[in-house]
């Protein structure tokens, strides 16, 4: 079962999220039937999505990332929850798998550095807080590290891993860290984390071997003393609903409705996110041409 953990140390310098997402990358994979490489950079951000999301304080709020690098992959997308349960979408899930390098898949490859790494944050109140930085390598966990850099001046180091099958491209592994300092971190504690982050092996070779979200947090902030903030598990979960199809009809022109009555005699819609088909027949879509002519909240 997938889990979060987020711990800080006692001396309140640094925060640590970890992840172990395999699960909900397997998910991702059956859903969306992604090639290796789109599976290894959809599974990098889901994972690096998730810990985002965990850190939003309201009940309700959601963030979305998106990186698009203008490479084969297209744009990703995960959108999550402040509980960390995650969704998202690769915009060419069939994209080639570039060599493997050190066993592992380019990941870069597939997605590009020749554009931006856009995070929303929606509180469900008011406009959502939206900012962009330029990508820098592709490779998801970097271009995660320079946004909060950059764009929330948060020191941040950020790993992810997507350990895929060779034979059958199955997932085997997925997980993520994310630690960041705190305005109260000094120079020893910085010294320390950077220290402890060196020698840190990757992400998906701790979870090999068997180490627990906790273990895993422990080891990031090796030498610190670490207090545990929360842990809960987190899972795929796609929030779409009849209602919400409904709403994004009811947003096109009249003649745009009509054009489906009389060109498909309905319409079928397929969420992006989780595969799930609403089927409108021409009455459905009638009704929703004179709902929206009523002026009603649909
Ligand atoms: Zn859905």
């Amino acid at each position: 079962m997938d889990k979060i953990i987020r711990c800080i140390t006692t001396d309140g310098a640094v925060m640590v999220s970890v992840i172990n997402s395999t699960d909900l990358v397997y998910t991702a994979k059956k859903i969306h039937s992604t090639s290796p490489s789109a599976t290894a950079a959809l599974g990098r951000l889901l994972s690096a999505g998730s810990m985002m999301g965990a850190q939003l304080k309201d009940n309700g709020a959601s963030i979305t990332v998106r990186v698009n690098g203008q490479g084969p992959s297209g744009a990703i997308i995960a959108v999550a929850d402040s509980k960390g349960n995650v969704r998202g979408y690769v915009e060419n899930p069939n994209c080639e798998t570039k060599h493997y390098t050190d066993n592992k898949i380019n990941v870069a490859a597939a997605v590009g550095k020749e554009g931006y790494i856009d995070v929303i944050r929606d509180y469900g109140t008011g406009e959502p807080y939206s900012s962009r930085t330029e990508l820098i390598s592709g490779e998801i966990a970097e271009d995660i590290t320079a946004y909060y850099a950059q764009s929330e001046q948060i020191p941040t180091a950020c790993g992810l891993g997507v350990l895929i099958d060779k034979s059958d491209g199955e997932v085997m592994l997925a997980g993520g860290f994310l630690a960041q300092l705190l305005p109260g971190a000094d120079e020893t504690a910085t010294d320390k984390l950077e220290d402890s982050l060196n020698k840190l092996e990757p992400m998906t070779t701790m979870l090999a071997k068997g180490m627990s979200v906790e273990e895993i947090a422990r080891t990031v902030l090796s030498g610190f003393e670490v207090e545990i903030v929360d842990e809960y598990p987190v899972h795929y979960v796609c929030s779409c609903s009849r209602e919400k199809v409904i709403n994004s009809i009811a947003s096109l022109s009249n003649a745009e409705i009509k054009s489906m009555i009389e060109e498909d005699n309905g319409a079928e819609v397929s969420c992006i996110f989780c595969g799930k088909k609403y089927i409108f027949s021409a009455d459905d879509l009638e009704q929703i041409i004179a709902l929206k002519g009523e002026g009603k909240k649909l």
